[in-house]
């Protein structure tokens, strides 16, 4: 499909067919556009750009693309909350190129807000501000927690009025325009395969797997005649493995319906994301998802219920044994979360032996946390902070709150004599243990009530908030003043108590 230059005329809205992209132009913004915040380390270390750059309106403004490309936005369909959702697809993203970097890496980069597709169905093509911030500083904290991620450049905002359903006192908060850029070395993902496999367009089904396969899955021989198992095994695996990871850190993703499941296995469309605070397995940070669909504790299976999508999308490529195999590759999704979950968390205690009732003693903690409301994240950290002696819960200094609030439980000090034994019993010194914890339990997420604190500022024209968290938030496991100063490493004032996130974005 080539579109003439008159994107506001032609990007209309539509039902798509057999193809997986459609030429999309970013509708540029009519107001001035300022620079919110960016990564330095995505444009130096990703993009070879030296941060002059963003003194160019041209970089940041995003009015054009660059000679030669063609900008596109991918047509996705997908499994939204349980029920098949038909055509979705990039309704406010446009990629405007792939840049292979100095390292050799391949990454595509898109515009997220740059304005109407044919997929933006009911939306308006665009994002506001407070939700850029989120999906921008979640990336970019994901990463640096050492979870797989999509990543993000910059974030700009304009004066071009957005219109949401917030309201202030009765009144609707006039809202603004902004983009992400954000990069993924792959944007495809479940639902990119599923709409071909839905609609019976099996011959581009097989072209786009093969050449997701070949770009992406390079391990897979693409003559081997069981590839599609041999890729469909990796993304069973790495979906565990990525869900493993946001459970030991306490993100709930929110939305984890099939189109914001990766097929690369990366954590991809940041909204109504959110960080467990107090540990409480039912923890739902979406508003709108009145059922606790998506809650901390159901993203384990969420995840096997979108594997096992992907695996009937794969189905029309598959023979019957073929078929049959699928199924007993999807069985093992259990076992590789479990074995990544306590992998992880056998590092969050400090263990460096494997003993079979390390399973207990993560599950008696847990359950003694959920009990007394404990702090997911500091709760672990301080532990770690503190010497083995000081974990008696006489020896507890105040300063350790997560942790004096735990100790209080019945179970603690018995817990606590079997988790020193199980220490002395894998011979690594003390200074060991704590230096393993550390570098496993950050001190710093990107709570939610850090978040909304930004977001006013921003609001406001101040991004100063926004840049300060990005750097604190690219050392997570470093105790920061700056951080400290602002009670990051604290649970939330009182204000921020209540604090619910919609996915109006
Ligand atoms: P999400 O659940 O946020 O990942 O979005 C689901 C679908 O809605 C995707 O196809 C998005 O591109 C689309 N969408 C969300 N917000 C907008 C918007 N403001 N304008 C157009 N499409 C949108
Ligand atoms: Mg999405
Ligand atoms: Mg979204």
């Amino acid at each position: 499909e080539r579109l003439p230059l008159d994107p506001e005329k032609k990007n209309y809205v539509r039902e798509v067919k057999d193809c997986v992209f459609s030429v999309v132009y970013p509708i540029p913004f009519k107001t001035k556009v300022q620079l919110v915040a960016h990564s330095v380390k995505v444009l130096n270390q990703i993009l070879d750009l030296d941060t002059k750059i963003l003194d160019q309106t041209e970089f940041i403004s995003f009015g054009s693309v660059l000679e030669g490309t063609t900008p596109l936005s991918h047509r996705y369909g997908g499994h939204q909350f349980g029920s098949w959702a038909d055509q979705l697809g990039d309704g406010r993203a446009v990629m405007i190129g792939e840049y292979v970097n100095r390292k050799g890496e391949r990454w595509e980069l898109q515009l997220k807000g740059s304005g109407l597709t044919p997929y933006s169905r009911r939306g308006d093509g665009r994002a506001v501000l407070r939700s850029s911030i989120r999906e921008f500083l979640c990336s970019e904290a994901m990463y640096h927690l050492g979870i797989p991620t999509s990543r993000a450049a910059t974030i700009t905002v304009s004066n071009d009025p957005v219109i949401r359903d917030q309201f202030y006192d009765g009144h609707p908060v006039k809202e603004r325009g902004a983009i992400v850029l954000r990069l993924a070395r792959s944007w495809f993902r479940i639902g990119s395969l599923e709409i071909l496999a839905k609609k019976g367009e099996t011959e581009l089904l097989k072209t786009l797997t093969d050449f997701v396969i070949e770009n992406y899955f390079t391990a897979i021989d693409i003559n081997d005649e069981d590839k599609y198992l041999a890729f469909y095994s990796i993304v069973v695996k790495e979906t565990a493995e990525m869900i493993a990871k946001w459970q030991s850190v306490g993100f709930t993703h929110g939305v984890c319906n099939t189109d914001n499941f990766s097929l690369l296995s990366i954590t991809i469309d940041y909204g109504p994301f959110g960080f467990l605070e107090e540990y409480n397995p039912n923890f739902v940070p979406n508003t709108s998802d009145d059922e606790g669909m998506y809650s901390y504790k159901k993203q384990p299976e969420i995840g096997i219920f979108n594997v096992d999508k992907l695996a009937q999308a794969l189905v029309p490529l598959l023979d019957s044994n073929q078929i049959q195999q699928i199924e007993t590759i999807l069985k093992g999704y259990v076992q590789i979360y479990k074995q990544k979950f306590m992998e992880i968390f056998r590092r969050k205690l400090g263990f460096v032996t494997i003993e079979e009732d390390d399973e207990q003693l993560v599950a008696i903690l847990l359950k003694m946390m959920e009990e007394r409301k404990s702090d997911f994240t500091m709760t672990f950290r301080q532990m770690g902070e503190l010497s083995l002696k000081n974990l008696d819960s006489k020896n507890i200094p105040k300063s350790a709150w997560a942790l004096k609030r735990l100790s209080s439980h019945d179970w603690y000090n018995k817990w606590i004599k079997a988790y020193r034994q199980r220490q002395q019993r894998q011979n690594i010194s003390d200074e060991k243990r704590q230096n393993i914890m550390n570098n496993t339990n950050p001190r710093y997420v990107l709570r939610n009530w850090i978040a909304q604190k930004v977001i006013e500022q921003a609001e406001n024209n101040d991004f100063e908030g926004v840049r300060k968290v990005l750097k604190i938030l690219e050392n997570p496991f470093t105790l920061q003043k700056e951080a400290e100063e602002n009670g990051y490493a604290l649970p939330p004032p009182y204000w921020a108590k209540f604090l619910k996130v919609s996915c109006s974005s």
